[in-house]
């Protein structure tokens, strides 16, 4: 009886430590330790932008390692930010880099297998007072987006689409003003790792890079024990949608123009 039950718990052990537990990382620039500035986000092949993009990789890499530390079994990182920026010999391993423009699909391999979804680097929605490099897609032509009346920034667009899968968000990581919309939105459940404060949209209190990677080390470790507790961003359609953003067609006279609609389709969000 004794034996039964010592190999039934074993059993179930083992049954538990195979269980997939995949995470999807997708990853910005903007919410980087040490990344304050257009300048080292805008460009790729200058000095500044180059040793953002280090930065970045080593953010990256605590996390990774947290993830991996805390059960994760199979880690998708996607290289999100719109001119890319995953070094490939800072690569820690663990994970695969998705990176590469333009792509099939635009979250390749995020679907209802994935457990957790993680949004690493992450900056605040435009309009942002303290947000670090706030915008929402575009930062050169200033796009707002609300859905069903709520303005809404990337963290919503990127866990909606998740949400369609069933996957919740489970880490958010950026600065302050990211974190709070990311409790806003997705509740205490969600861990939070902030690796700087804005004092405005191109300045901050950085903090050093010792402490944000141990901190983002911790939080990625945490965020795998919340997944339980998460739950999906759901944008259920029809969703109303309006975007608002300037046309630069002539750069001395922008002009704000304004498109409402219907989203019927989630995955179809970032189209509109
Ligand atoms: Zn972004």
């Amino acid at each position: 009886m004794l034996l039964l039950a010592i190999l039934a718990g074993s059993f179930a052990a083992v049954g538990a430590a195979a269980a997939e537990r995949k995470i999807y990382v997708v990853t910005d620039l903007e919410g980087i330790s040490g990344v304050y500035q257009f300048a080292q986000t805008r460009e790729t092949d200058t000095p500044l932008a180059r040793q953002a993009r280090e930065y970045f990789m080593g953010d990256l890499a605590a996390v990774v390692r947290g993830l991996r530390d805390g059960g994760a079994t199979d880690v998708v990182v996607l290289d999100g930010h719109g001119n890319q920026a995953v070094i490939p010999h800072l690569m820690a391993p663990g994970a695969k880099y998705i990176t590469g423009l333009p792509r099939p699909e635009m979250f390749p391999g995020l679907d209802s297998n994935v457990v957790g979804l993680v949004m690493f680097g992450a900056h605040a929605m435009m309009g942002t007072p303290d947000g670090v490099l706030h915008h929402t897609q575009s930062s050169r032509t200033e796009n707002r987006y609300w859905y069903n009346g709520v303005e809404s920034g990337e963290l919503v667009q990127c866990a909606a689409v998740a949400g369609h899968y069933g996957v919740p968000p489970i880490l958010v990581t950026g600065d302050e003003a990211a974190c709070r919309e990311a409790e806003k939105f997705f509740g205490k459940d969600c861990v939070t790792v902030a690796v700087k404060k804005g004092l405005a949209r191109e300045a901050a209190a950085l903090y050093p890079f010792e402490e944000t990677r141990k901190a983002l080390y911790q939080g990625a470790r945490r965020a795998m024990k919340a997944i339980s507790r998460c739950r999906p961003y759901k944008l259920d359609p029809p969703i109303r949608a309006r975007k608002q953003h300037l046309v630069l067609d002539d750069p001395a006279h922008p002009r704000l123009v304004t498109k409402e609609g219907t989203i019927t389709n989630v995955l179809e969000l970032l189209r509109f």
